[in-house]
């Protein structure tokens, strides 16, 4: 395949596209037109690369089906999903969080009841941070508000994402453990590395930069 083979690279809607475009600007992977949210498929600014904007959990099997070649998405979504077929070759360092248990302070994780319920939109990572501990656990799988699962006695305990931990403070919640740190990610298709392999380690080069020079002095 020729270096000049068209790449095709899926970007997660919403917060993470918010910050990844600090990274597609100054390599122009912008998309030519403003986002307008019924536009799912559109030529990026470069010559040669066009964009997929979808669910941050779409991104995976996009990309793990060769729809997309690469894409970003985050480490939670990544882990979530078990993405065995992808590369993961740079932690763009955008959209970073934490994968948290939270809960009640009076329910302090010891004190949980022998089968706990955890509320959590990420029942394979919630199952696994358990499992590692010995613990059993009943998962229920919500798809939002996961704080207001201890509130009314859904749940014991949640595992979800937090930045600042305000939403948790406003709730009366707090963090019991870390179960990760979560960033974006960029994600490759494997046969694509091959097939394209000039076209997107440049572009993964060209990311790699970005993010170094991005990087805060310590
Ligand atoms: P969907 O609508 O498809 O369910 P979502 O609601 O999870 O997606 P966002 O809220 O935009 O979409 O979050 C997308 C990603 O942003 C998460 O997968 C995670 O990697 C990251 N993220 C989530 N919460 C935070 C946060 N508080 N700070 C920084 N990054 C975050
Ligand atoms: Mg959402």
């Amino acid at each position: 395949m020729s270096a000049s083979a068209g790449v095709t690279l899926a970007l997660s809607k919403g917060r993470i596209f918010e910050e990844s475009e600090a990274l597609l600007a100054p390599l122009g992977l912008l998309p030519q037109a403003d986002l307008d949210d019924r536009l799912l498929r559109l030529p990026s600014q470069a010559d040669g690369v066009d964009l997929l904007v979808i669910r941050p959990s779409d991104v995976p099997p996009y990309v793990e089906h060769g729809a997309a070649d690469f894409g970003i998405v985050g480490k939670d979504v990544l882990m979530e999903h078990d993405g065995t077929g992808l590369f993961e070759p740079l932690d763009l360092q955008i959209a970073q969080c934490r994968m948290v248990v939270a809960g009640l302070p009076d329910s302090g994780l010891d004190r949980l009841r022998r089968r706990p319920r955890i509320a959590t939109k990420y029942p394979a990572i919630a199952r696994a941070h358990f499992g590692r501990q010995g613990r059993q656990v009943e998962i229920i799988k919500l798809y939002g508000s996961m704080e207001l699962a201890p509130l009314v006695g859904l749940a014991d305990a949640i595992v979800d994402l937090v930045a600042t931990g305000s939403t948790l403070r406003a709730n009366g919640l707090i963090e019991f453990e870390t179960i990760a740190d979560i960033s974006s990610r960029l994600v490759v298709n494997k046969a694509a590395m091959k097939t394209k392999h000039a076209a997107l380690t440049h572009w993964i080069e060209r990311f790699r930069e970005v993010v170094t020079a991005e990087e805060p002095v310590a």
